[in-house]
């Protein structure tokens, strides 16, 4: 098939709180989806314990991310408490263009800046049960101090308006219901 035979893949924009289990249903999307590619983003927070760069981010230095910028080099990219995060352009732009379904795992503002230049895209919304149930699942979570786990929450109050620009608002009240509700989503779309 000739490069402008391909079908162009289709674009997930995947958003929702810190802490609300978006990791963990994204998990679960790749392993039902193996042909949905996961868009690796640039930040500046420092990794977490387990996490790979270039799986799960590229850590890279203000000044990189600072020249990525300057290069034209992100699709969209934000701060998210006091941390630089961002979607590089060029490698999604290659998976669509190649016919792979790609999805953006990010937050609020920069998944509604995707959502407004690619009108067409899936764009899901994880939410939690509550804000109190949020602010204790990232206590279990452990993996904040104190203060980053009261400023997370406060973004998510904020965050949570922004919910009815997304498609798709999926409730993560039970998790095994919510992951089968975001993968009969995909299929759906995916099988358009
Ligand atoms: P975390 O520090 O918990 O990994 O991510 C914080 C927030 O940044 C999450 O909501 C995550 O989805 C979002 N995020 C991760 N990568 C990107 C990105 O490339 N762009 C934007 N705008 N947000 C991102």
């Amino acid at each position: 098939m000739s490069e402008g035979t391909v079908k162009r893949g289709k674009l997930v924009v995947y958003s929702g709180s810190s802490g609300v289990g978006k990791g963990t249903i994204m998990e679960h999307l790749l392993k039902e989806f193996p042909e949905l590619k996961f868009s690796v983003s640039a930040t500046t927070r420092a990794p977490r314990p387990g996490e790979v760069h270039g799986v799960h981010y590229f850590f890279v230095s203000h000044e990189e991310f600072d020249r990525m910028i300057e290069e034209d080099g992100f699709l969209e990219n934000e701060t998210f408490c006091g941390n630089k995060y961002g979607t590089p352009k060029k490698a999604v732009e290659d998976m669509l263009s190649q016919g792979t379904n790609v999805i953006l795992e990010i937050e609020v503002k920069g998944g509604t800046n995707v959502i407004r230049k690619f009108p067409e895209c899936v764009s899901i919304f994880i939410l939690p049960p509550s804000i109190e149930e949020l602010e204790r699942r990232l206590r279990k979570r452990g993996t904040e101090d104190e203060e980053t786990i009261l400023k997370r929450v406060a973004e998510a109050r904020e965050e949570i308006k922004s919910a009815p620009l997304y498609k798709y608002n999926v409730i993560n009240g039970e998790l095994e219901a919510a992951i089968n509700e975001v993968i009969s989503i995909l299929k759906k779309e995916f099988s358009e």
